[in-house]
C-alpha cells in the first residue's frame, strides 16, 4: 500500500480488544499507524473508545514484533530463525508424523476469542474435514462456555435476544459477576448515561466487590463469593410469592424443567423455591445483604418497564455457571422481562470475536461452524457437503475440552498442537499443573503469535510470527450477535504473514506428506488467491452462504461488501442482501408472534419475528439449587480468592504491557486486601504478602482497601511475573456442563512476608 507523504489517512474497522466490539478507525500516515479513534457514527460506542482501545495502535509498531519464523527441536534449546518454506514443512511434518504414528486425536488446535473468524473457521475446517479430529478448541472456553450452556438450557439457542439498544429503553439494569465498567468500558459508559438521563432509572449491581462497576449503583449486594445462586432463588421466591411473575407470558412462551429438563407444574417450581426465603438466603450470602434488600431488587426487577441484565465470569467462571446462568434467565422468564424493548437476559463476550469466530465459526470441540453439534449426524454431513468431503469424514465424537486436552498433554496423548493467539501458559487455571507437560517434549508445539509470549518461551518449537489487527482482512462477531468486517489498512512488518496463508501452505504440505486428497480439497477452493483480500473473502463467503444457511445465526446476507457499507456491522440472523443492509435483526426473538411460523428459513422475508428455539417453542425455567463452589474456605486455607480484569490492561498483558502509558497506569498486579482482615493480619499498604494455595504461592504488594468483601482477597490476572502470575494459585475444577473453569473461587491463605 502507497500513501503520499504526510498524509493520514483513517482507516475503519473493530477494535481488537474486548468483546464490546467498537467500531475505531486506524490512523495512517506514511504507511505507519499514528493514532486510533473512535466512529461517531456507530451505535455501538458513538465515537467513544476505552484507554485500552485508544492506545492500541502503539501495539502495532513495537520493536517485539516477531518477524521470522523461529525453530528448536527441543523446548531445552535455543530458537533459530528459519525460512518460511522449512517452517511450515516441520509443521506439516510433525502433525502428519503425529496422525500416522498414534491416530487422528493425537493432535490438536487451541485458538482464541481473538482470532478472525475466517481463521478459526479455516483451522477447524483443516482439523476436521482435513485431520480428522474434534480436537478443536479455544479460550473462549475459559471465559463464556457457562453462557453458551445457559441460552442453550433456558432459551435452546445460544446468545443473547436483544442487544445493547435495549440499554437506552431499560429501567432497571441488573450487573452481576461483572465488573463492566473496568471490562467492558464503553457499553458501560451507556449504562451510566442512561442513569444520568433518567435518575428514575435503577442500577443494581450483586459482586462481592466494590467495583467501578458497583460505585454507580443503587443497590449493591456484597455477599460472599459461591452465594449468588442463593439470591437468584430469593429473588425468584420474591416474585412468585408476590405474585409479580407475568401470567400471560409465562402462559404463552414458558415450560418449567428440572434435572434432565422434565416438564413439572408451576406448583412443583413454588416449592422449589419455598425454602428460599430472603432471610434464608441473606444468611448465606454473608450478613452484609439484608432481607428488605433482596426483597427490593426483587420488586425493582419485576415490576419496572424494562429490566436488563448483565453478566461476564463473575457467573461464568463457576462450577455452577450454567445453572447461574439460567437462574439470571429464569427471572427474566417469569417476568416477561424479555422479548421486548429494554428487557433482556444479555451475556457480556470477553474477546471480540469469541462469539463470531469460536462460538458460531465451529471453535469449540463439541460445535461445528454455524451453531451445529458435532454429535449430530445429519449436521456432520452438512458440513462435509458443504466442503465436498465424503460422508463420515468429520468423526462423531467431540474432542477434547480445553482443561481435557491440557489433561491430555501431560499424559502425553497430545503429540503435536497448534496454539493460535493466546497464552494457556498464563492462562490456564492452576497453570504449574498444565505448564508442566507443555514444557515436555513429548508434544511438538507450533504457536502462531505476533509477541513472543510466556507459551512460546516455554512450550513452543516452533513459532509463526503473524500479521496483526488491520494488517489482514476479516470479520469479528461481537457480544450482540453483530458482525464487523475489519479491513486491511498497512502491510504487516516484512516476515509477519496472515494466519489463512499459513494454514493454506500448511495444508498444502499436510496434504502431501499424508497422500491425502481429502485435506487438498479442504483447501482447493482457496487455492491462487491473494492472501490480503481474496483469500479471507473467499473462506467469509463459504462459510457464509454455505454453513449459515437455514441456521439461527445465518449470515448470507452480510457478504463483504455489504459489512464495508454497514460501518456498524450486520446482527444476525440477516438472511438476505437487502435485511442485512437495514442491520439486520435487533431483537431474535420477538412477542406477540406465532411462534411456529415459517418465516424461518425462506429467504424473501426477514428473520425479524421467529420463536424460541426448544423443540416445545417455549422458553424454560429451571430448578437450580444453591450449591458450594469446589473449595470454600476452612482452617488452613481461611480466605476466598477471586480474579478479574482492570480497564488498563488486556488478558496476559503480551499486547498491553508493551504500550508504556498502559504500563505505567497499572504495572503490577497487587492483591486486595479488605482493611478489617488487613489490621488482623497485620498487614499495611504495600506490605508484600504471600499469597498459597493447594496449587501454588504468589508474592505480590497488598492493596489495602474496602472493595473486596471480608474474608475474601483479589487480584487481577494479567501479570505475566512469575511472582504475581495468579493463575498458578486458581482452582481448575470447572462446570461438569460447560467445562468452564472455576477461576473466581478457591480457598487460599495470605501472610505478610515484608515491609513496603
Ligand atoms: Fe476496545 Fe473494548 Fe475499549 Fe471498546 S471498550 S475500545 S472494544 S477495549
Amino acid at each position: 500500500l502507497v500513501y503520499a507523504a504526510s498524509e493520514t489517512v483513517w482507516h475503519r474497522g473493530s477494535c481488537r480488544l474486548c468483546g464490546v466490539g467498537c467500531r475505531v478507525e486506524l490512523g495512517v500516515k506514511n504507511g505507519t499507524p499514528v493514532a486510533l479513534r473512535g466512529v461517531p457514527e456507530s451505535r455501538t460506542n458513538f465515537g467513544y473508545v476505552c484507554m485500552k482501545g485508544m492506545h492500541f495502535w502503539k501495539v502495532m509498531n513495537h520493536a517485539d514484533r516477531l518477524t521470522t519464523p523461529l525453530y528448536r527441536a527441543s523446548k531445552k534449546d535455543k530458537f533459530k530463525p528459519i525460512s518460511w518454506d522449512e517452517a511450515l514443512d516441520i509443521a506439516a511434518d510433525k502433525f502428519a508424523t503425529a496422525v500416522k504414528e498414534h491416530g487422528n486425536d493425537s493432535v490438536a488446535y487451541y485458538g482464541s476469542g481473538q482470532a478472525l473468524t475466517e481463521e478459526t473457521y479455516f483451522f477447524q475446517k483443516m482439523f476436521r474435514g482435513g485431520l480428522q479430529t474434534n480436537n478443536v478448541e479455544g479460550n473462549p472456553r475459559l471465559c463464556m462456555a457457562s453462557a453458551v450452556g445457559g441460552y442453550l438450557t433456558s432459551f435452546g439457542a445460544d446468545e443473547p435476544i436483544g442487544g445493547y439498544a435495549d440499554i437506552e429503553k431499560a429501567d432497571c439494569i441488573f450487573i452481576i459477576g461483572s465488573n463492566m465498567a473496568e471490562a467492558h468500558p464503553v457499553v458501560f459508559r451507556r449504562v451510566m448515561r442512561r442513569k444520568l438521563d433518567n435518575p428514575d432509572v435503577t442500577v443494581i449491581n450483586a459482586d462481592p466487590r466494590i467495583s467501578l462497576t458497583s460505585r454507580i449503583a443503587d443497590i449493591h449486594l456484597q455477599f460472599h463469593p459461591g452465594t449468588d445462586l442463593a439470591l437468584l432463588n430469593a429473588m425468584a421466591h420474591v416474585i412468585v410469592k408476590e405474585k409479580l411473575y407475568d401470567e400471560a407470558f409465562l402462559k404463552d412462551y414458558v415450560a418449567i424443567k428440572k434435572g434432565k429438563a422434565v416438564s413439572i407444574d408451576f406448583a412443583e417450581y413454588e416449592q422449589f423455591l419455598e425454602k428460599y426465603t430472603p432471610e434464608y438466603a441473606a444468611k448465606i450470602m454473608g450478613g452484609k445483604v439484608t432481607p428488605d434488600q433482596i426483597r427490593e431488587v426483587a420488586r425493582r426487577f419485576a415490576t419496572s418497564k424494562g429490566t436488563l441484565s448483565f453478566w461476564t465470569m463473575g457467573l461464568n467462571q463457576r462450577k455452577q455457571g450454567v445453572w447461574a446462568n439460567n437462574l439470571v434467565h429464569n427471572l427474566h422468564i417469569l417476568t416477561g422481562q424479555l422479548l421486548k424493548e429494554g428487557a433482556d437476559s444479555l451475556s457480556l463476550t470477553g474477546q471480540p470475536n469469541a462469539c463470531g469466530g469460536v462460538r458460531e465459526g465451529g471453535g469449540l470441540c463439541h460445535i461445528l461452524p454455524g451453531h451445529r453439534l458435532v454429535a449430530k449426524e445429519k449436521l456432520r454431513n452438512q458440513v462435509e457437503e458443504a466442503w465436498g468431503i465424503p460422508k463420515g469424514r468429520i468423526p462423531p465424537k467431540p474432542g477434547y475440552h480445553t482443561m481435557a486436552m491440557f489433561t491430555a498433554v501431560n499424559e502425553k496423548k497430545i503429540k503435536a498442537m497448534w496454539v493460535h493467539c493466546t497464552s494457556p501458559v498464563q492462562s490456564l487455571p492452576n497453570c504449574n499443573l498444565y505448564n508442566e507437560g507443555m514444557a515436555k517434549d513429548d508434544c511438538f508445539m507450533v504457536c502462531t503469535d505476533i509477541f513472543p509470549t510466556l507459551t512460546t518461551e516455554l512450550a513452543a518449537n516452533l513459532i509463526l510470527p503473524t500479521a496483526f489487527h488491520f494488517e489482514k482482512t476479516g470479520v469479528y462477531g461481537c457480544t450482540e450477535r453483530r458482525s464487523q468486517i475489519t479491513r486491511k489498512a498497512i502491510d504487516p512488518p516484512k516476515g509477519a504473514k496472515p494466519e489463512v496463508w499459513i494454514i493454506r501452505e500448511w495444508g498444502r504440505k499436510l496434504a502431501e506428506k499424508l497422500n491425502d486428497p481429502v485435506i487438498a480439497q479442504c483447501i482447493k477452493p482457496f487455492e491462487g488467491l491473494e492472501e490480503g483480500y481474496e483469500l479471507p473473502k473467499a473462506i467469509w463467503d463459504e462459510y457464509s452462504q454455505k454453513l449459515t444457511k437455514g441456521r439461527d445465526n445465518d449470515l448470507r446476507g452480510a457478504s463483504y461488501e455489504v459489512l464495508e457499507q454497514m460501518y456498524d456491522g450486520v446482527q444476525w440472523p440477516a438472511p438476505t442482501e437487502a435485511f442485512a443492509l437495514t442491520g439486520g435483526t435487533v431483537k431474535k426473538f420477538v412477542r406477540g408472534m406465532d411462534p411456529m411460523a415459517d418465516s424461518h428459513g425462506k429467504d424473501d422475508k426477514p428473520y425479524q419475528f421467529y420463536g424460541p428455539a426448544h423443540p416445545d417453542q417455549k422458553l424454560w425455567l429451571w430448578q437450580r439449587p444453591q450449591a458450594d463452589p469446589e473449595e470454600i474456605p476452612d482452617a488452613e486455607y481461611p480466605f476466598y480468592l477471586s480474579t478479574g480484569r482492570i480497564i488498563d490492561h488486556w488478558h496476559t498483558m503480551s499486547m498491553t504491557g508493551r504500550v508504556k502509558e498502559l504500563l505505567r497506569a497499572n504495572p503490577y498486579s497487587y492483591i486486595e486486601v479488605n482493611p478489617a482482615d488487613a489490621k488482623r493480619m497485620g498487614i499495611k499498604p504495600g506490605d508484600m504478602v504471600e499469597i498459597t494455595s493447594r496449587r501454588g504461592t504468589n508474592i505480590m504488594p497488598a492493596k489495602v482497601y474496602e472493595g473486596p468483601i471480608e474474608g475474601m482477597v483479589f487480584a487481577y490476572w494479567h501479570d505475566q511475573h512469575p511472582d504475581r502470575m495468579i493463575n498458578k494459585v486458581t482452582k481448575d475444577a470447572y462446570d461438569p456442563g460447560s467445562k468452564e473453569p472455576e477461576f473466581k473461587i478457591c480457598a487460599c491463605r495470605i501472610k505478610r512476608v515484608s515491609g513496603p
